[in-house]
């Protein structure tokens, strides 16, 4: 038999009871702590007294739905690292790993395009990643942190770059010059962590941007509204400069906690705090109205057929392509998360911290229909069972060649 036909089952880690004894298992190299080898052990079917239950249906739904969305995005950019992100093998073979603490299954061995804007999957990892770390400083720092939004007034015929260059190059000015460097120091300024966000709605696009203010401990609610103020008549100069206003009370919206961190964290319910607020923007679902998000524009592609939405989102992601999305001012992150080495947005997408165990690793051509059958997203989801049966079943309902390799017995 055409050993490439073979899904190829790699042994367990010693605490998953063992290996697969069969000599026809091709090996591939796992980036992960798994033994490798085709040492005889208990069977397959040993593993099942360590699976744990599968995930629940809406953790498997969103990855669906983020692979659907990927596969959209890929019509509207085919040009784009996101084409191939999560499709295209880098190697002979495409690796399906399993881990148990986290109940999850990942590839390994294709390539993946790290993009923050375009691509749903890697946006979901990186935003989580930076989510975590911007938790990770709030945590340890000792002042007050305030949370600013900067809007700008636009109608339904600005051109997306035009506004788009316009409010950043206004963003940078803002932090630019003498007169920040007197708002600082007035307000003791400690840092900033910044992140910008776009939606489209009845009066087209709108951009807007929201900086963390890291503040000293002794900043009271006077100081807030004298800081707010301070930052509104900045803004508004600077705007005017780049041809572009806003109103005096929309501008600039500041608001901070008394002291507590946590207290001002919390404000934002129990799971969509500060750090959320900044580092979600890309994926999260629109708050409702008119207004809808980067990725609803996406999904309304996607699941209606809405052209025009495609159109508006093919505009947005070539423009905000290699820009920036969350800006630590400098020396904050290093003063606030000294031990934690800062990493670009490809190598988070790459990222992997759980222990995983290599499930199977299928041969390109297994892979072909897998990716044929738009499949990737259900194979993860089979897969997050950590059960080599169930997977093996799932891929010859696809009409996947797995030969005879793969036996309970
Ligand atoms: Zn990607």
């Amino acid at each position: 038999m055409d050993s490439s036909s073979h899904v190829s089952v790699l042994s367990m880690a010693p605490q998953f009871g063992g290996g697969v004894g069969d000599s026809q298992a091709i090996f591939a190299g796992p980036a992960n702590p798994v033994e490798i080898g085709t040492a005889s052990g208990s069977p397959l079917g040993t593993i099942a007294k360590f699976v744990t239950p599968p995930p629940s249906a809406s953790r498997g739904d969103t990855a669906v739905r983020r692979f659907m969305l990927q596969s959209a995005a890929r019509e509207l950019v085919p040009g784009e690292r996101v084409a191939k992100c999560l499709r295209v093998p880098v190697g002979s073979g495409v690796d399906v790993f399993y881990a148990p603490a986290v109940r999850s299954a990942h590839y390994g061995g294709l390539q993946t395009c790290g993009s923050i804007w375009m691509c749903p999957v890697c946006a979901a990892k990186i935003s989580e990643r930076r989510r975590l770390e911007l938790q990770a400083g709030l945590a340890v720092y000792d002042g007050v942190v305030a949370l600013a939004t900067f809007t700008v007034q636009h109608r339904l015929s600005d051109r997306l770059s035009t506004l788009v260059e316009g409010f950043l190059t206004s963003l940078r000015k803002l932090r630019m010059g003498s007169p920040w460097a007197r708002i600082e120091s007035r307000f003791g300024i400690v840092g900033m962590v910044r992140a910008v966000e776009i939606t489209h709605g009845v009066n087209g696009w709108h951009p807007h941007a929201h900086i963390l203010f890291f503040l000293p401990p002794d900043t009271d609610t006077l100081a807030i509204s004298l800081l707010e103020s301070a930052l509104r008549r900045r803004w508004l100069a600077v705007l005017t400069r780049a041809g572009l206003s806003a109103s005096w009370t929309v501008g600039v919206d500041l608001r901070a906690a008394d002291g507590a961190i946590g207290d001002y964290v919390s404000k934002f319910g129990s799971d969509w705090t500060a750090a959320h607020e900044l580092t979600k923007a890309i994926i999260k679902r629109g708050r409702g109205g008119d207004s809808r998000t980067i990725a609803q524009l996406l999904a309304d592609f996607a699941v209606s057929g809405d052209r025009q939405a495609g159109e508006l989102w093919r505009e947005y992601a070539l423009l905000f392509r290699g820009k920036k999305h969350l800006v630590w001012s400098r020396g904050l992150r290093v003063r606030l998360l000294p031990d934690v080495e800062e990493k670009s947005d490809e190598e988070l997408a790459n990222e992997h911290d759980e222990v995983a165990v290599l499930l199977a690793t299928l041969t390109l051509r297994q892979w072909s229909v897998v990716v044929a059958n738009d499949a990737r997203a259900e194979l993860l989801t089979v897969a997050s069972s950590g059960d080599v049966a169930q997977l093996i079943d799932f891929l010859v309902s696809l009409g996947v060649e797995v030969g005879g390799v793969l036996t309970q017995d």
